[in-house]
């Protein structure tokens, strides 16, 4: 059978092709970029299983606020069936005068304006799978969410949380904070507690080291800023586009242990390809090209000696970071301070330092809070290492001797006055160290000694031999202490449990 072909309406035609027109158009001036998710098989296979976080930021410069849709999928990752789940509410440890962040020492230079302001998380709406969730804040400053599940989440199964929050910034020079040029965001979400053999781990923000623990996870993060904003953040930022004076940035990051980013609107950026990795260099103000070179030497001299770095970005950034240097998942942020003409070796430094903890941080995980010297440690010496890896100003020798050797014996001779009570015991959880100095001595100083000692004593290609392994083994993973020393021995045959218990505990 043959039916007539029915007449065409053309002025329907004529409307669908400038519906067409209008449509390709609009995307063509809408969508600014579009990159790809990452697909190295290393991530693409680490990616498979995790928790998933999608966050929806509504970013106002003007209140210093976010206003936040986060919709989480937790699995049962463990073999226990779980009651509730917790999670870490960071910015309400900015929330109390009176419980800080920070040293009494150190609060002026933390809250430049000469006053304590308040910054906090409120949420506004929960949900687990759909029905409202029961959940209480806890903990010492308000800084854990707890939700009571309905039903028992078993081993294996997924549990979906959807909640809607306010986060307040305040002007402050810490990790999460504002001042006159940048935002930042490190520690700025709900982000689920590791949940391990001994069951939740719950820990505060303590006011020495970097007291954070996590697990890899996925983000897919949608930022809504002005559009003067730029964002430097953890992860590839995988479309981009504006909509009237706001723009919205689409970021993707797989198996990564946390999500961090800056906001600024006076960013500069300068980049590098190494590899399949884009280098950034965020800043506004001196030495951003030098930043971003000694970041390119730092990350190829670190593949070479400890495995290739599997993310397609980082990004180093200026900010006003009063502390120096912090960590996150392909992202630093570097003191502002450092990027003077004069100040040069300090800046190469801390980004040596800052980018190794991409491999012991970053990828091989560990708690920060129980057992901060195994990343820190270990990250102190690999910044000694650059200095025998890259042809720079100062040897590795020199470094050793001007900033370790030297701070760690200096502080060993004149224990006896300044120091009696001294404590050498570098393995010890963050909130025993007496101060910022005392830990700094032991978790970076005595700690990255302890690793050249091995060195000296196994030689090089074995010491690297087994970093590499190190790395190989653990990457996307946390480790404790039987972890490390494991690796140390298996690979060199030889039992280090002795050395490391000398060093750590006398
Ligand atoms: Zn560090």
């Amino acid at each position: 059978m043959f039916s007539k072909p029915k007449k065409i309406n053309l002025r329907l035609l004529i409307s669908l092709i400038i519906l067409l027109a209008i449509f390709i158009g609009t995307s063509l001036i809408l969508w600014e970029s579009e990159n790809k998710v990452s697909d190295n098989p290393i991530i693409v296979e680490a990616a498979k299983d995790l928790n998933s976080y999608e966050i929806y930021i509504d970013f106002d410069p003007d209140s210093k606020s976010l206003e936040c849709r986060q919709r989480v999928e937790y699995k049962n990752r463990s073999k226990d069936d779980l009651e509730s789940l917790y999670f870490h509410l960071y910015p309400n440890a900015f929330k109390y005068e009176d419980k800080p962040v920070f040293p009494a020492e150190l609060m002026g230079r933390a809250y430049p304006a000469g006053n304590f302001t308040s910054a906090y998380l409120e949420i506004d709406n929960l949900k687990v799978n759909d029905d409202p969730g029961d959940y209480m804040i806890l903990g010492f400053s308000e800084d854990l969410l707890m939700i009571d599940l309905d039903e028992i989440l078993a081993p294996g199964d997924t549990a979906i949380v959807d909640m809607t929050y306010r986060v307040q910034l305040a002007e402050c020079y810490g990790r999460f904070g504002y001042d006159d040029i940048s935002y930042r965001l490190g520690n700025c979400y709900p982000i689920a507690c590791v949940y391990g053999d001994s069951g939740w781990s719950l820990h505060r923000y303590y006011d020495i080291g970097d007291p954070f623990y996590s697990d890899m996870a996925n983000y897919k993060v949608v930022v809504k800023a002005p559009k003067e904003y730029t964002i430097a953040s953890t992860g590839d930022v995988v479309k981009r586009k504006k909509k009237g004076k706001q723009a919205l940035t689409e970021i993707r990051a797989q198996a990564v242990r946390d999500f961090a980013w800056l906001a600024s609107d006076s960013f500069k950026l300068s980049s590098k390809k190494l590899g399949d990795t884009t280098v950034n260099s965020y800043f506004y103000t001196g030495q951003g090209k030098e930043a971003l070179d000694f970041a390119v030497a730092a990350l190829k001299a670190y593949n070479d000696a400890f495995g290739q770095y599997p993310y397609n970005q980082l990004s180093v950034v200026q900010t006003n970071f009063f502390i120096g240097g912090m960590e996150y998942p392909n992202l630093v942020m570097i003191d502002c301070d450092m990027y003077s003409s004069s100040r040069l070796d300090s800046l190469e430094y801390i980004i040596a330092h800052e980018l190794a903890h991409q491999w012991w941080y970053g990828l091989v995980g560990n708690d920060q809070v129980m057992e901060p010297w195994i990343d820190e440690g270990l990250t102190e010496y690999s910044t000694i290492l650059y200095y025998g890896l890259v042809s720079t100003s100062y040897t590795e020798d020199q470094v050793i001797d001007m900033v370790q050797y030297n701070k760690y014996k200096a502080a060993q001779a004149r224990s006896p006055y300044l120091y009696p009570e001294i404590d050498e015991t570098i393995d010890r959880p963050v909130y025993e160290f007496e101060d910022w100095e005392t830990y700094d001595l032991l978790v970076y100083g005595k700690a990255a000694l302890m690793f050249h000692g091995i060195r000296e004593t196994i030689g090089d290609d074995l010491f690297f031999d087994v970093l590499k392994e190190y790395y190989k083994e653990y990457r996307f993973l946390n480790v404790n202490k039987d972890d490390i020393v494991g690796v140390f021995n298996r690979v060199t045959g030889r039992d280090f449990g002795p050395y490391f218990d000398q060093w750590l505990y006398d």
